[in-house]
């Protein structure tokens, strides 16, 4: 018979693990749930009823006060490099995996509540999320998926009714988070830590059945796995760049090794480019600066190699050479990865010798001239087919003449295409958004929900959902910043 008041048919692999993995608790229930939203296109994607997810039980569910039946709410023990700094132990603190349903292509997909209380690994925190980066992360997650960039998504969002006191009383939220897998690079790291090389064979199992099961036909499955982190690691770097994109607190306990985008805190898209930014009002050194992202990735996945030594080999020498050649591949992936995201981005279907030159110029004559770097290529789109003269491009520019010297060399590389000004127009149409969801939005959307009006918070994802169009109705999200408008930090405080 239909189960109509459960449309969950989970089937929870991690919850399988042995329970040193975890922490078996609910979440604790809420006074008063409220539906902010519910992501309907991916409701239909998990197989689940989106009217459902916004009934009354729907709401409840998506509150943590009613657990569905074959739920098997559990909080996911890992450890990580805060800020460089070991931490032995992390570990969910304030979101409860309630379980794995499957997608309409039959992969597995972590459903988790984000917000919805203290669990043992909460440590001083309150277990709870206020209204802020529930939203933050809401728009942000959904609209790096529709930028094409692998991301953890958002099913719904839900208002408790009770206040999280961080610096003063805010409303308090709940996300439903939904992930290929929340194993993170801390998750290998806890169990190296503790010696626990059963732990650690059983995870790598667990990471190989769900995300890399060609590994397991290897002859070395852990160096096998390493081998695909590092190479999804570069390709997802190279596209964060390729947005302008900071997420600002690459942990090693926020790095996905599904390479997922996972964790938005304090992440910002930049309006002006500047290698150094940073948004993240606790990163004050600047470690995860813009450009410094492939670096930091490289040292989490080194992270990640020492974790897995144990199980690349027996003879510690041997594990150690075969696990630095692997992450010694990052800097080469990821050039090549970066390279043919830029390429894209200025129309060039192919690389050539001299192009990554072409697009270091480019970037540096945008750092110098403190140019939106979503308008440059927008505008170089516009470009593309045009003759001198009527560049949009380098009407960005306080002195459009700044531009004219590189314009020329692009053009006359674009002339080496054959490709024809359709198809490189539509190449870069492709690739460069019109809208990336900009942080004073953001914080306009969040400032005006927490006076509860949601308008602008359903706008700006209706507008994120196609980035690449130039919807006239939207055009306020595709502008940039005024100078009164710029918001140069955002807060962890989350
Ligand atoms: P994050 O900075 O969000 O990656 O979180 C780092 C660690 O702190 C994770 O173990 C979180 O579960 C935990 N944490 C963050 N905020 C809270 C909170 N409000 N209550 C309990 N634990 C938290
Ligand atoms: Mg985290």
């Amino acid at each position: 018979m239909a189960d109509t008041a459960n449309p969950f048919k989970f089937d929870n692999s991690y919850a399988r693990l042995p329970s040193r993995f975890f922490a078996r608790v609910e979440p604790v229930p809420v006074s008063q749930p409220g539906l902010i939203a519910v992501n309907r296109d991916l409701a239909r994607e998990l197989c689940l009823d989106p009217d459902w997810l916004a009934s009354g039980q729907g709401i409840e569910t998506l509150a943590g006060n009613r657990i569905p039946r074959g739920a098997e709410s559990l909080a996911m023990a890992y450890a990580g490099h805060q800020f460089g700094q070991w931490v032995p132990q992390l570990g969910d603190g304030r979101a409860h995996l309630i379980g794995e349903v499957r997608d309409t292509n039959g992969d597995l997909r972590d459903i988790q509540l984000k917000g919805s209380g203290p669990t043992p690994f909460s440590r001083r925190g309150d277990g709870r999320a206020w209204l802020g980066p529930v939203l933050r992360e809401y728009i942000v997650s959904e609209a790096m998926h529709a930028l094409g960039i692998p991301s953890t998504r958002a099913l719904a969002a839900v208002t408790t009714g009770e206040a999280v006191f961080r610096e003063t009383a805010l409303p308090g939220a709940i996300l439903t988070r939904v992930a290929r897998g929340h194993v993170r690079i801390g998750t290998f790291q806890y169990f190296y830590a503790r010696n626990d090389h059963e732990g650690l064979e059983l995870l790598l199992k667990h990471v190989m059945d769900r995300h890399y099961p060609e590994a397991g036909k290897s002859g070395n499955p852990a160096l096998a796995v390493l081998n695909s982190v590092v190479c999804g690691q570069a390709e997802l770097i190279a596209k964060w760049l390729g947005v302008g994109f900071i997420h600002g607190v690459m942990n090693t306990d926020n790095m996905s090794v599904a390479c997922e985008t996972v964790d938005f805190g304090p992440c910002a898209f930049m309006d002006e480019y500047a290698e150094t930014k940073v948004f993240s009002s606790i990163d004050q050194g600047g470690r995860y600066a813009f450009a410094r992202q492939p670096d930091i990735a490289l040292w989490n996945l080194a992270q990640l190699a020492t974790s897995l030594l144990p199980l690349i080999d027996g003879d510690s020498t041997k594990a150690a050479t075969l696990a630095t050649d692997s992450i010694n591949q990052f800097p080469d992936r990821f050039s090549g990865c970066f390279d043919r995201v830029m390429a894209k981005k200025i129309g060039l279907g192919e690389l050539r010798s001299g192009d990554g030159e072409i697009i270091h110029e480019l970037l540096k004559l945008l750092e110098l001239h403190r140019i939106d770097f979503t308008h440059a290529f927008r505008a170089l789109t516009s470009d593309s087919g045009k003759q001198d003269g009527e560049s949009g491009f380098a009407q960005l520019f306080a002195h459009p003449s700044d531009a004219a010297e590189w314009m020329r060399k692009w053009k006359a590389r674009l002339g080496q295409e054959g490709s024809g000004e359709d198809r490189q127009r539509a190449l870069m149409r492709a690739v460069n958004p019109a809208i990336i969801p900009r942080n004073h939005q953001i914080e306009i959307a969040i400032e005006e929900a927490c006076n509860g009006e949601f308008l602008r918070f359903h706008r700006l994802n209706a507008a994120l959902q196609r980035p690449f169009e130039e919807r006239p109705e939207f055009s306020e999200f595709a502008a940039a910043p005024f100078p009164h408008e710029v918001v140069t930090q955002t807060f962890c405080g989350t």
